[in-house]
């Protein structure tokens, strides 16, 4: 179902352009046809139908948020109903509770555990079904992926696996801790469209994973 736009915005999705990985999801945005800009400063928020705040290393993305002064504007444009998709680092970033650590944006009643599938060298693939987002499974890829270990009331959990929770959602903030940018998939970012009351102009089901490659994204950092 197609959320309503609660208040006239600009229709696009920002990126957070800080630290991690922001191409990615530009490539994906603009696959769905839907305008996409990378967002860096205070003023780039103003208009934003919803925003997301991509993987990385979420200790570096902190303090540049705070070093950059754009915490506020965030949060701010998050008050008038700016939505919000945290893929990893970003999930960390938008949960109020961190373990063994302090949180920064607190936009989301969920405990999250950092680190919590080992290192680096321990990232892997799998796939799921997640209902309320596609037909058909989901590819999953998860890098020294956080685990949500607690999510209150008012969060809708999406996928739960074995001891931890793998996505889950609020009104108005989106949580997962694995990549679907660095998949050929497109059914998380047409869901996050829907959610910020966007109606993508392409049917997902007519992008097929033959016309997406791992490089694809890098035809985007080459043109800035
Ligand atoms: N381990 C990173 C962190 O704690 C998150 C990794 C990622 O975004 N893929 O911020």
């Amino acid at each position: 179902m197609i959320a309503k736009q609660k208040k006239k915005n600009s229709g696009a999705i920002g990126i957070l352009d800080l630290q991690g990985g922001v191409y990615e999801h530009l490539d994906h945005l603009q696959r769905l046809g839907i305008t996409a800009r990378r967002v860096k400063h205070a003023s780039d928020f103003n208009d934003l139908a919803g925003l997301i705040i991509p993987g990385g290393e979420s200790s570096c993305i902190a303090r540049l948020l705070d070093i950059f002064a754009i915490k506020q504007p965030l949060l701010k444009a998050c008050e008038r109903g700016m939505k919000i998709w945290g893929t990893c680092a970003g999930a960390i970033l938008l949960a109020q509770k961190v373990v063994g650590e302090a949180s920064s944006l607190g936009l989301i009643d969920i405990e999250i555990k950092r680190n919590s599938f080992g290192s680096q060298l321990d990232s892997f693939k799998s796939e799921a079904r997640i209902p309320e987002v596609a037909d058909d499974p989901i590819p999953l890829t998860f890098i020294r992926a956080p685990k949500i270990v607690r999510v209150g009331k008012d969060v809708n959990v999406l996928l739960k696996v074995k001891d931890y929770i793998a996505a889950a959602e609020s009104e108005s903030i989106l949580v997962t801790v694995f990549h679907p940018e660095l998949t050929g998939s497109l059914a998380f970012h047409r869901y996050f469209a829907a959610k910020c009351g966007l109606n993508p102009a392409v049917n997902t089901r007519s992008c097929s994973e033959q016309q997406w490659n791992y490089d694809s994204w890098t035809r985007l950092a080459r043109s800035v």
